[in-house]
């Protein structure tokens, strides 16, 4: 594509954006149009009144999802992805994956094609939310998520399959012990996509002034696999960051390290868990494979009051694909009762990473003063008394207003 004054660049790990960016979006199915809806005006909203008129996002909607669908299109078009590709950050609303239909999912598509191989998501409370734990402002986490390999890479072979048989067989003969009957699957960790997770996650601590990344792991068991995701990890931040960041490990015994660098620490998984319940101000930046980052993320996004309320981010180097958190419920679409706050925070969330931080923070202030406000969706408001429920248009348009 011909670079125009309109589109993103991506120089030295960063993105470089024009006055008047060009940014793609599609809406996707279920709830997403309504909460897409609701979204794009609070983001111009805090846009213009961040930066006086100076800057503002050319939004274009491109086919995907079942509008495409209906339109006689595919379900991703390759025109969609090659535009993507080229404008460098998207957004998108949920989108449905077609059970049974041969299709992957957009998802899958989307990530495998733009190699988005790190899945983040900050979780933070707001005030006015209600949360399952006694202080769920105590937790404010980015969670990094690896999103290419781990089980997920599906490589499995069901029992009884030739494959499986097969298999069995070879690894009997290394003297591993397997029933007749198992299934296997097996998990895959790399090097370089170990290295490349926790470089992306020590950067975010660093440019955000986050003072700790821990890798989380279950290395005492998996050795060969989330063992050396997290020594990968350690290795990365030694010959990379010499200076910035530094292994908790490394640090002469009883030295506090110095105030801007970025201590980096490890958990095992089953205790992290444990952590963010009973210690959770602790934390700042998680780093973790891919399954650890499912399970761990809406976790935490549960804690501080549900994925309603938890932004999401689809990053790869100078490609950045930004989607709400929660799926596309089909159970109330079309009816206004969607929350649309997920979406406005991812939203706020490529702001930040387009380096628009003064507009972000007005999203994210807004968003926080409106619920503080008493001015929520049904979902959230969940029958409390003294609480003002809108529907999805209407909280957006409150959102916008308390742009400041
Ligand atoms: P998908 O199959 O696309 O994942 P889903 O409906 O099975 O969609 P979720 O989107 O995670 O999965 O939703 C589970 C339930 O939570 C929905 O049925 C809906 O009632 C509720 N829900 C999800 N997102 C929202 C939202 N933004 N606002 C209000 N309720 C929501």
């Amino acid at each position: 594509m011909a670079k125009t004054a309109s589109t993103i660049d991506w120089r030295d790990e960063r993105y470089v954006v024009p006055d008047r960016p060009a940014i793609p979006f599609f809406p996707g199915d279920g709830i997403g149009p309504e909460v897409m809806a609701a979204t794009l005006p609070v983001l111009d909203a805090a846009v213009q009144r961040a930066y006086g008129g100076t800057r503002a996002i050319d939004w274009f909607e491109v086919p995907a999802a079942g509008r495409a669908v209906a339109a006689g299109l595919d379900l991703l078009p390759a025109r969609t992805l090659d535009t993507i590709r080229d404008h460098r950050i998207a957004i998108k609303g949920p989108t449905m994956t077609p059970v049974g239909s041969g299709h992957r999912s957009i998802n899958v598509a989307l990530r495998q094609a733009l190699d988005l191989y790190a899945n983040v998501r900050p979780v933070r409370y707001f005030p006015g939310v209600t949360a399952p734990v006694v202080n769920p402002a105590a937790l404010d986490v980015v969670i990094f998520r690896e999103n290419t390999e781990d089980v997920y890479a599906g490589i499995e072979y069901a029992n009884g399959s030739d494959h499986a048989r097969h298999l069995a067989g070879l690894l009997r003969d290394w003297g591993a012990r397997i029933p007749d009957d198992a299934g296997l699957g097996i998990k895959v960790i790399s090097r370089l996509k170990s290295r490349r997770l926790v470089r992306a996650a020590v950067r975010h601590a660093l440019d955000k002034g986050i003072r700790r990344v821990t890798l989380v792991h279950k290395g005492n068991i998996m050795k060969a696999t989330e063992g050396a995701f997290a020594a990968w990890g350690y290795e990365v931040v030694r010959q990379e960051f010499a200076g910035r960041a530094v292994p908790a490990g490394d640090l002469p015994h009883g030295t506090p390290p110095p105030d801007d660098v970025v201590v980096v620490d490890d958990r095992i998984a089953d205790a992290m868990f444990q952590d963010l319940l009973l210690a959770p101000q602790r934390f700042g930046v998680l780093a973790t494979t891919n399954l650890n980052g499912d399970y761990l993320s809406d976790a935490a996004a549960a804690q501080v009051g549900g994925l309603g309320v938890a932004p999401g981010a689809n990053l790869g180097d100078g490609v950045a694909v930004f989607e709400p958190t929660h799926g596309t419920a089909p159970d109330i679409a079309g009816q206004g009762l969607a929350n649309p706050g997920s979406m406005i925070l991812t939203g706020a969330l490529m702001l930040e990473v387009m380096g628009w931080t003064e507009a972000g923070t007005r999203v994210m202030d807004a968003f926080a003063a409106t619920l503080r406000d008493g001015r929520m969706t049904r979902d959230l408001a969940a029958g409390r008394p003294g609480i003002t429920v809108l529907t999805t248009g209407e909280f957006g348009q409150a959102v916008a207003r308390r742009i400041g």
